[in-house]
């Protein structure tokens, strides 16, 4: 089994040897002051903030396969602050100051992994280089400069989000497509799984019980029911964000969308004297098809993309982590952007689903009544969200008044998903044909496509 999980992305394949061995199944019935479903980085920072705050609480998590098996252990490595709300929507709702507030948390979000990590030994190749946004088109230029003005209008500075020229972003990362960037200090990479796997020992160590292979088949109020019996607590958490469209009557809370990834072997000194990235900053560029890289810290890059098929009725399959044409798309990409790289080997190649709710909102929530919570819905920036959401749920639980659980994410509830087939259409017909169509014209014209990205914006829900 350890070689299966070993399989499933580059991370996974490179952690220490023994790092995958499953800890033990929970068999049969149990009892626990809060159960949390699902060892991601929602559940094990929830155990982790819940654990450090009060350490006499009977605290479980119950993970199905290993902690880190889902996109906790496979994404691009990128802690962004940014995160899947509509800011302008969310506003409206519940405030202007609500929203920066939550922003700002983001931003606070990748330094506080990167702190977690120092002070209890996480060793997860954190680097915090920001990220660097090339524009690739005259297009881009313009859409990115629009970006920045977007952020500007939140509050945030240059310090925050700046245009560099392309003699500037040369000085952090040289690419012959490039025609200036965006910079943002606030992202770092990390070694996604490493994070996960280290995350779960320092949890265990302080207390909670971890069982892994132990499947939740239901969640409700008092309690959870495990293939192999039930676990009775007053407090039941549903971190599996977007395995949860598996649970009973939850097939339309997310529309799962695959992402694929690749990475290069480790390329020598220097190819990348000639690209840089000397501070390990992760990189995209403005196009809409969303494409996503870090310079790992053993020198490969590690690079993915959108554009896989969403699968009808929201299936989750293992088969559908590869997919040979986008994987051939997503390393056609990469070699466009640094062509310095030659020849250099692809040696892995992975993928996952993200979780996108129908209204583009993560959210978090908890019901005193029932006892009943939930996190999710990152729609594919989860890493730093999902330390937010952790810090958040566990003062839910504890029923503390804290600046956190007032957040506008909190207690949102998406609308579900259209039923099939119109999910179905209307998903791959945005991703799968007006994304790449509106890149094309962006290429071709040199002008940000808006009717397409229009289109593409109503038909997602984005
Ligand atoms: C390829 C890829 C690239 C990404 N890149 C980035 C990135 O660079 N930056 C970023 O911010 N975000 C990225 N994301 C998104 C980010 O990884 C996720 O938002 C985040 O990891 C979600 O964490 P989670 O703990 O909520 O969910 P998960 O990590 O999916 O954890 C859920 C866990 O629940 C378990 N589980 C499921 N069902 C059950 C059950 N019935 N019983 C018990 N356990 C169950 C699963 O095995 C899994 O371990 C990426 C995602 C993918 C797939």
């Amino acid at each position: 089994m350890t070689d299966h999980y070993r399989s499933l992305s580059f991370w996974h394949d490179s952690l220490p040897d023994d790092d995958l061995t499953p800890r033990a199944p929970l068999d049969g019935a149990a009892s626990a002051d809060v159960v949390i479903v699902g060892g991601g980085y929602t559940g094990l920072w929830t155990a982790y903030y819940l654990a450090k705050a009060q350490p006499d609480l009977d605290v479980v998590v119950l993970e199905s396969e290993v902690c880190g098996f889902g996109a906790s252990g496979r994404n691009g490595g990128w802690a962004t602050q940014e995160v899947a709300v509509r800011r302008e929507k969310m506003a409206a709702r519940h405030g202007r100051d609500g929203v920066v507030a939550l922003l700002r948390e983001l931003c606070d979000a990748v330094d506080q992994i990167g702190r977690v990590a120092a002070a209890e030994g996480i060793d997860c190749d954190y680097a915090k280089g920001g990220t660097v946004t090339f524009a690739t088109n005259p297009a881009q230029v313009e859409s990115l400069k629009d970006r920045i003005a977007h952020e500007h209008e939140w509050g945030f500075g240059e310090g925050d989000f700046r245009w560099l020229s392309p003699a500037e972003t040369e000085s952090i990362a040289r690419s012959p497509r490039s025609l200036g960037s965006v910079f943002t200090p606030h992202c770092a990479a990390v070694h996604p799984a490493k994070l996960a796997r280290g995350l779960a020992r320092v949890v265990e160590g302080l207390g909670v019980r971890i069982y892994e292979e132990t499947r939740v088949t239901s969640i409700g109020p008092g309690g959870v029911q495990t293939e192999r019996g039930t676990v009775a607590a007053p407090a039941v958490l549903n971190c599996t964000e977007v395995f949860t469209v598996e649970l009973p009557g939850m097939r339309r809370r997310y529309a799962p969308l695959y992402t694929l990834m690749i990475a290069t072997e480790p390329l020598d000194d220097s190819t990348w004297a000639e690209i840089g990235m000397e501070t390990r900053p992760t990189f995209d560029d403005g196009r809409h098809l969303i494409v996503y890289g870090q310079r790992t810290a053993d020198g490969r890059f590690a690079f993915g993309g959108r554009g896989a098929p969403y699968h009808f009725g929201s299936r989750l399959s293992p088969e559908f982590d590869r997919d040979d044409a986008i994987h051939d798309a997503v390393e056609g990409v990469l070699r466009w952007m640094f062509p310095q790289m030659g020849e250099a080997r692809i040696t892995h190649r992975w993928g996952g689903a993200v979780a996108l709710p129908r209204d583009w909102q993560a959210s978090i929530g908890f019901d005193r009544t029932t006892g009943v919570g939930y996190a999710g819905g990152y729609v594919g920036t989860g890493v730093a969200a999902s330390n937010v959401a952790g810090r958040t749920l566990a003062d839910l639980v504890l029923g503390l008044d804290t600046d956190l659980v007032h957040l506008p994410w909190v207690g949102h509830r998406s609308p579900r998903w259209e039923p099939e087939p119109f999910r179905w259409v209307g998903i791959n017909l945005g991703r799968r044909l007006l994304a790449p169509a509106a890149d094309a014209s962006e290429a071709r014209t040199g002008k940000p496509s808006r009717f397409l990205g229009g289109a593409l914006r109503f038909l997602t829900g984005r």
